[in-house]
């Protein structure tokens, strides 16, 4: 991959001396360019340079000098940043995850200048600070705002008016007024903590026992990861924040990872309340000016505390001391596109590499994760009970072969006489069903025909709220017609299936009084909307909530006491390696959201196979039995953690050059004891965006380099550009 090893410190000050600059573009190495007369460099400095026709940021990666260049032909950098150069910690994790991943270095560091205007010098903010002259005669709110400014530093009006308790437009009429100077100051980072505040709670003696552990861990510098368990509730959050202070006692920074759809207002609110300040967030929808200040405060160490998805692995901190990965075993953490890594895995990676504390939390860790405990690789630490011994939910299995729901209907007895004694109680409850829209599926009842996408092997899933039909693979929407586009039959088309708005639909007619919401990612499209949704239930104005699995987690409802799974048996359907474990895992979370508050709450589970051991693991809350089963499964077959997997996908327009190709590379497969490959087979997502796709499963003994072995494979076919080909390594989805 990349080719030379950075060196620390490395100083470049004679004239005609050349450094080596990765660019963020599909490069496997970094490439020679010339100092202009006077520039000196050093390894991780940024530098602007011409790539082609164009200009791009790049990373000084190394001393320049490769001898079979035509001297004539090495460009200029054009320009060094007053920046912080990229630490060489940083560097080397960019080189790590490329060599894991099968990724192009370059291709990789684009992901750590995901923002290169950062590099530009900030915008200013318009700030207020004290006048000149100080005014008469002020309305006793307007004097609170010159008692706040006493000590001329100018705020920003959103500041002041938080502090003070009045409106921005105050602020803006009494510098109109002359009451107020206005003045432009740079942008601050976010998070420039500098001193911790001790605002903790009174931690139980259990919880107190873990955060003391937590802090020595991160008072450590050195390498290790603890896995954080306890149930959902327990206070994890509360005492991982201890070792997010000691870390930033020691003057370090922290990156907290969360799932995307974790990173609510409720979370950021508790994080202040603890801290005193926002923390700096990092997700797919901050603002490109919060982005700009993000990854600038972060390089400069301004900024402390990160709280970000997966993506926020690769700011380029400058002095990372912690990582907490919240929710370790969350799916989301891996990236499916582009450079498809797993952020939990890397993170350890990135905490090894710079002899760090790594936390990975969760209330039903991955299998992989246990297994590194048991093996001693991770410490371990359990808080057992719930805060305030708020109980666990009552668990019942509703047996739908028994009580089965009635025509047309998805809600059997047992769940619907629990919804209405809820409902009478004047407490709220929660339908869980990881569909989103009105029908999974449309058809005609008169000649059979089914509503396909026309570029995916894949029905149209039927949207009411936003009235069309859409394909959840590719995003094609068509409107709902009113008859059959085959038969041409009037009043034929029925919807088959449930998805949350069907089931709202059931519940607005068990329930007719009953206030409902549908919480799913096409109803609620923005992080805003979802935080009000949020406090929508909080303040009860809503009896019975309709989620899918945005609903599972990080949120906290007092009056929140009834939870019925609609369809528990979804998830395992498509034999995927860890379909048992993640029905296993997403179903206990959203359990978990019945009775955190005083009240007791219980939960209904609808499957058609109560006797399945994820039902039974479920029903009785034996996690541990659980694991101990699917992790004798996995050792027996060989699967992950006992061996390990890399997927290839390959897919094309054209069908027959792809199963060529398919053959082709199946025939020039080197072959060794130790790994299989099964395949090619068509992807269970056969058609996807009009390419044909196929799959290659490698298999091989957990201490097989698998990454060599692909590459001598590969090396030994010519690629096509018809056939795209994708390397999964530790596939995590199996579509
Ligand atoms: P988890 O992360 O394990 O789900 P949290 O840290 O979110 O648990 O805690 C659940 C709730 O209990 C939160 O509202 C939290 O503020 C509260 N809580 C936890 N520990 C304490 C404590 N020692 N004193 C007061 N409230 C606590
Ligand atoms: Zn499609």
């Amino acid at each position: 991959m990349s080719s030379s090893n950075p060196k620390q410190g490395l100083l470049l000050p004679e004239t005609g001396a050349r450094a080596q600059v990765l660019t963020p573009f599909p490069v496997g190495r970094a490439y020679d360019y010339r100092l202009p007369e006077g520039m000196t460099v050093e390894s991780g400095d940024y530098v602007r340079v011409p790539l082609g026709k164009k200009e791009t940021v790049g990373v000084v990666w190394g001393e320049g000098g490769d001898a079979a260049l035509d001297p004539g032909k090495v460009k200029y950098i054009l320009q060094k940043y007053d920046a912080q150069p990229m630490p060489a910690v940083h560097r080397k994790f960019i080189e790590w995850v490329a060599r894991y991943t099968m990724s192009d270095v370059g291709t990789v560091l684009k992901m750590s200048l995901s923002v290169p205007e950062a590099l530009q010098s900030l915008k200013t903010a318009q700030a207020y600070a004290l006048p000149e002259k100080m005014p008469q005669k002020l309305s006793s709110h307007r004097k609170k705002v010159l008692d706040f400014l006493f000590d001329g530093v100018p705020q920003r009006a959103a500041d002041i008016a938080r502090a003070v308790g009045c409106s921005t437009t105050m602020i803006r009429a009494m510098a109109d007024a002359g009451q107020l100077r206005a003045v432009a100051v740079s942008t601050p980072a976010p998070c420039a903590i500098r001193a911790v505040t001790e605002n903790r709670l009174t931690f139980s003696p259990s919880q107190q026992q873990v955060a003391d552990a937590l802090r020595a861990q991160a008072a450590g510098k050195k390498y290790g990861v603890t896995l954080l368990d306890g149930v959902t509730g327990a206070g994890k959050t509360e005492v991982y924040f201890e070792a997010v202070a000691e870390a930033l006692r020691q003057g370090r920074q922290v990156l907290i990872l969360l799932p995307e759809i974790s990173l609510s207002a409720q979370f950021l609110e508790r994080f202040e309340r603890r801290f005193g300040v926002p923390p700096a967030i990092w997700h797919s929808e901050v603002s490109p000016a919060q982005r700009r200040t993000a990854w600038a405060g972060v390089a400069s160490d301004e900024t402390k505390v990160v709280v970000g998805a997966r993506s926020a692995l690769f700011l380029p901190f400058s002095d990372l001391g912690l990582i907490i990965v919240d929710e370790e075993h969350d799916a989301s953490y891996k990236q499916e596109e582009g450079v498809m890594y797993h952020a939990r895995d890397m993170a350890v990676v990135r905490a090894h590499l710079g002899d760090i504390a790594a936390v990975l939390v969760s209330a039903t860790p991955s299998l992989e994760t246990m297994h590194n405990v048991h093996e001693g690789k991770y410490a371990y630490l359990h808080l057992a009970a719930r805060h305030a011994g708020a109980k666990l939910p009552e668990m019942h299995a509703v047996n739908l072969k028994a009580t089965p729901p009635g025509r047309g209907q998805f809600i059997a007895a047992p769940l619907q006489q629990a919804l209405r004694e809820t409902f009478a109680a004047q407490e709220q409850s929660l339908l869980f069903l990881n569909r989103r829209g009105y029908a999974p599926l449309r058809l005609c009842r008169t000649c059979g025909y089914r509503f396909q996408c026309p570029s995916c092997a894949a029905w149209l899933v039927e949207h009411r709220y936003h009235t069309k039909m859409q394909c959840h693979h590719c995003g094609y929407v068509q409107p709902v017609p009113d008859i059959c586009p085959e038969c041409g039959a009037e009043e034929s088309l029925a919807a088959c299936g449930p998805g949350v708005e069907r089931i709202q639909e059931e519940v607005q007619a068990l329930l007719p009084e009953a206030r409902t919401l549908v919480l799913a990612s096409d109803v609620v499209t923005s992080s805003k909307a979802v935080n009000d949704a949020v406090r929508q239930i909080e303040n009860h104005r809503v009896d019975v909530i309709i989620g899918t699995q945005i609903v599972a987690k990080g949120h906290h409802f007092p009056s929140l006491t009834c939870v019925g799974v609609v369809d528990a048996d979804l998830g395992l359907a498509g034999g995927d390696l860890r379909a048992g474990e993640r029905t296993f895992q997403l179903l206990h979370q959203v359990a978990g959201r019945a009775g955190r508050g005083e009240k007791p709450g219980r939960v209904y589970i609808q499957t058609y196979m109560p006797e399945q051991s994820v039902m039974q693991a479920l029903i009785a809350n034996d996690r541990d039995m659980f694991l101990a089963a699917e992790t004798q499964e996995r050792e027996r077959a060989g699967m992950p953690p006992f061996g390990r997997l890399a997927a290839l996908i390959l897919s094309s327009p054209d069908e027959m050059k792809l199963d060529l190709f398919c053959r082709k590379l199946a025939q020039a497969a080197p072959r060794y004891d130790d790994i299989r490959i099964l395949g090619p087979a068509p992807a269970p997502l056969a058609i996807l965006r009009g390419k044909h796709r196929r799959r290659f499963l490698v298999k091989a003994g957990r201490d097989i380099a698998l990454q060599k072995f692909l590459s001598e494979w590969l090396s030994t076919v010519k690629l096509l550009s018809s056939v795209q080909l994708k390397i999964d390594i530790d596939p995590q989805s199996f579509f």
